[in-house]
């Protein structure tokens, strides 16, 4: 099996029987993603702790399998880590989806199955929507803190 059938494998797991889909009733930080480009749809639930930690994370949406992978595997990744954590493993997948930097697979996971969405650029999108819809998150939590509603759009 090569290494592009085996990544493929991962995402149509992924996208097949997702981690962690549904609705979180005692989230901190709701936030929607879109993709006009291709019509993709994430909403991220999280509940962050007092002092920093994802003890809880899941999503609703829909749209293409790729974005609907790269949310779930994202969603599971989220859970039981810190936000200082959590904003490496974002980093790191975004210098792999975007400069093209070695993937990870210590820090990314099941991430580095998405690395071979680089060889069709318009689905880079799909790929990183979820991951810059948490980023965003994560960002108005720690500025803020409190209850974080936002909407996000990748145009
Ligand atoms: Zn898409």
């Amino acid at each position: 099996m090569s290494i592009d059938d085996l990544y493929r494998d991962v995402i149509m797991d992924h996208y097949k029987r997702p981690r962690r889909k549904g609705e979180l009733a005692n989230a901190n930080v709701v936030i929607e993603g879109f993709n006009p480009l291709c019509g993709d749809e994430v909403k991220l639930w999280l509940r962050i702790d007092d002092q920093g930690v994802v003890q809880d994370a899941a999503f609703t949406g829909h749209g293409c399998s790729i974005s609907q992978a790269s949310t779930s595997i994202m969603t599971a990744a989220a859970v039981g880590a810190s936000v200082d954590d959590l904003r490496g493993v974002i980093d790191g997948f975004r210098a792999m989806m975007l400069q093209g930097a070695e993937p990870d697979e210590t820090l990314l996971g099941d991430g580095v199955a998405l690395e071979g969405v680089r060889k069709f650029p318009v689905r880079i999108k799909c790929a990183v929507l979820s991951w810059n819809t948490l980023q965003l998150g994560l960002d108005e939590h720690t500025a803020r803190g409190g209850q974080v509603e936002l909407r996000h759009s990748e145009d």
